[in-house]
């Protein structure tokens, strides 16, 4: 049957790229349609219950940042909260959350549920209405025909998933989940490039069959850092303890006599790996010299006494891991509760997509998620925003809109996967923002929220504590601007101690750029009844002024290559000589000889530090 109502945007799959996906769209006014498997299932983590960590949590607070979910359901879910990378700089700090799994799924189903112009329907997907190279909705199970002047499609692992336990196989789209096949030999026909990708998830333990009195503790941070630049730590649940334990050489030992019975190593399974989310065995092989490795045993939930060792994810037969588990100091008589298992599953090359996240071969279809090759609750929620975004965007006839390398990580994601493809299951880091002084976590909201108003994603109530602290951040910069400290008084001589003596009068912005202080040294000086500035207005106060410098070089450099974009390059350069250039780049550039520096920055694979050298070569030249 044609179900009688017709939608702006179809959002398939329930998953993180999917749930932000609908919220998005929905947000901004337009009638959508959110039509996943299991209603049950909405938000549900298949892997970890963590959201955040390095390069992560910058995708995740962009998120926030965009009016998103995923943040302030880690608020509402996080049993953990831990800043990461906190010693170094603020470019890679970021922010890491253990969540409960089940007050996570709960949050994010909350916020659907309260969406307005949003419907949710469960039922698997299995057919796409195209016609005339133009998606038009979509089919389910049960022969129930959606229309919509969009899709956003976000299946994640479940398109051909197999999942993989020692030499057993079967389908599934994780454990517990059927696979999609339907909808996958369906989209095997339609012009897409597809390949398969790998992912695997550890064995569960149950806590009461644990020793920790010989693993180390690892608390939480106190204060307990927030997700969402709205978030509270009274919204926040009770907060416990992780721990850490080692793989040994016993552990080593059961494994390398078991690789003959592993699927990756006996060539069962094709697709490749998350290189920086390796099972175990992968490690023991790769790094063969390494005595031990860590194993993170965290807590899956306050209602659960499920861990999730993290270190040890496998694809090896049951009674390896069982081996493998309990050979592990602490864990000696460790009762699992769920065999770890790898699942492989199809993946679509995302160089076929626009960086809206529209494909090239079907107007109006939009993929996000997992499916375009990326690993992680974080890129795909990140996916899934932009993509719900500009479906809803072409649905109102508007033009699409995507960050750009400068604005966001999500920007630097989108533009990796759409020039550069991926091999592996793509994951975020701070080192693929070249701009990363720029785009730090704790300026999401500054770089972004403006934005996400025009955009028409940021609620009132959001957008009202953005301006709030927006001027809170200008009011506290204009006093340390404007407030001076004399040599020889009573403050001067309270910042001695770090300072030593003034010898001149100083602004206290000026002040605050030494690295011998903090804003808290000199917050309370001279204050009178104006009230300190409360924490976050403090850190971005004190990153502003300490970074300045740097932040103004980053930015210039940006405004160089902005304004070079139409400078010409001969067409007699010899590539090959371009110190710094890497050998693909140089081929690459020499095979398409691109008339202006633009054209060479949109060829797949040259990077925005390729263009920089180019222009550095172009100025020598002169
Ligand atoms: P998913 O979260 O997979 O959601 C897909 C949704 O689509 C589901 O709700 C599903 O029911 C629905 N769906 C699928 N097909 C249909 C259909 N035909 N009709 C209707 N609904 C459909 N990430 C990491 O960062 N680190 C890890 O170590 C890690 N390990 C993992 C291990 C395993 C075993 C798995 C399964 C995943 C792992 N992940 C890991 C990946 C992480 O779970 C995903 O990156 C993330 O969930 C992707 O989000 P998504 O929204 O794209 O897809």
């Amino acid at each position: 049957m044609d179900y009688p109502n017709r939608f702006d945007v179809i959002v398939i799959g329930g998953g993180h790229a999917g749930t932000e996906a609908a919220l998005a769209a929905a947000r901004m006014g337009v009638d959508t349609l959110l039509l996943t498997h299991n209603v049950e299932t909405l938000g549900q983590m298949s892997c970890n219950p963590a959201i955040g960590g390095i390069g992560k949590s910058h995708l995740v607070k962009e998120i926030d940042a965009l009016g998103g979910a995923m943040a302030l359901a880690t608020d509402r879910a996080g049993i953990q909260f831990r800043v990461l990378n906190s010693r170094k700089g603020p470019a890679v700090r970021a922010t890491r959350a253990q969540a409960d799994r089940v007050l996570y799924k709960a949050a994010i189903r909350e916020m659907l549920e309260n969406q307005p112009n949003l419907s949710i329907f469960q039922q698997a997907v299995s057919d796409l209405i195209v016609e005339d190279g133009k998606v038009r909705g979509a089919v389910t199970q049960a022969g129930i025909r959606f229309h919509g002047e969009t899709v956003v499609l976000c299946t994640g692992t479940f398109l051909g998933g197999v999942i993989h336990i020692g030499l057993e196989n079967h389908s599934g789209g994780r454990a517990g989940d059927p696979s999609a096949s339907a909808l996958a030999a369906r989209l095997r026909e339609l012009p897409f490039n597809v390949a398969r990708l790998k992912t695997g998830t550890p064995p569960r333990i149950d806590a009461r069959s644990v020793d920790f009195s010989r693993m180390q503790v690892q608390p939480g941070d106190t204060p307990t850092p927030v997700m969402s630049y709205i978030g509270t730590s009274a919204m926040q649940p009770r907060q416990v303890d992780c721990f850490i334990a080692h793989t040994n050489e016993r552990t080593h030992e059961i494994i390398r006599a078991n690789l003959d019975r592993s699927p990756m190593y006996s060539g069962v399974i094709e697709g490749i790996g998350p290189r920086y989310c390796p099972s175990i065995e992968d490690k023991i092989h790769r790094f063969a010299d390494k005595q031990s490795h860590q194993v993170f045993i965290e807590p899956e939930g306050l209602t659960t006494h499920e861990l999730y060792p993290n270190g040890i994810s496998t694809s090896l037969p049951f009674d390896v891991q069982l081996s493998l588990v309990r050979s592990i100091e602490g864990l000696e008589r460790a009762h699992i509760t769920r065999p770890g298992y790898a699942i492989e599953y199809d993946f679509f090359d995302p160089r076929d997509l626009h960086h809206s996240l529209e494909t090239r071969f079907v107007e109006n279809l939009f993929f996000a998620g997992q499916i375009n090759g990326t690993t992680g609750y974080e890129e795909a929620g990140a996916q899934g925003l932009l993509a719900g975004l500009n479906a809803a965007r072409r649905a109102q006839g508007r033009e699409c809109w995507y960050p750009r390398r400068d604005e966001a990580y999500i920007g630097v994601m989108v533009d990796d996967l759409i020039r550069l493809g991926t091999q592996e299951p793509y994951r975020m880091f701070t080192s693929r923002a070249e701009y990363r002084l720029l785009l730090r976590e704790d300026n999401a909201d500054l770089r972004l929220t403006e934005k996400g108003r025009e955009l028409g994603l940021v609620d009132d109530a959001r957008y009202r504590a953005f301006e709030a602290k927006r001027e809170s951040i200008g009011r506290e910069q204009a006093w340390l601007a404007s407030t001076w400290i004399h040599p020889r008084t009573e403050e001067a001589e309270r910042l001695a101690a770090k300072l030593g003596e003034l010898t001149r009068e100083q602004r206290l912005l000026d002040l605050l750029k030494r690295p011998e202080l903090e804003y808290q040294d000199i917050a309370g000086l001279k204050r009178g009844d104006a009230p300190v500035a409360y924490a976050a207005v403090a850190e971005q106060v004190q990153i502003q002024a300490k970074y300045q410098g740097y932040i103004d070089r980053q930015q210039e450099e940006i405004d160089k290559l902005k304004r070079h974009e139409q400078t010409l390059l001969p067409m007699d350069l010899d590539y090959a000589r371009i110190d710094g250039l890497s050998s693909e780049i140089r081929q690459k550039l020499d095979r398409a000889r691109p008339r202006t520096l633009a054209e060479a920055a949109r060829i797949s694979g040259v990077t925005p530090a390729a263009v920089s050298l180019l222009l550095i070569q172009l100025k020598k030249r002169e």
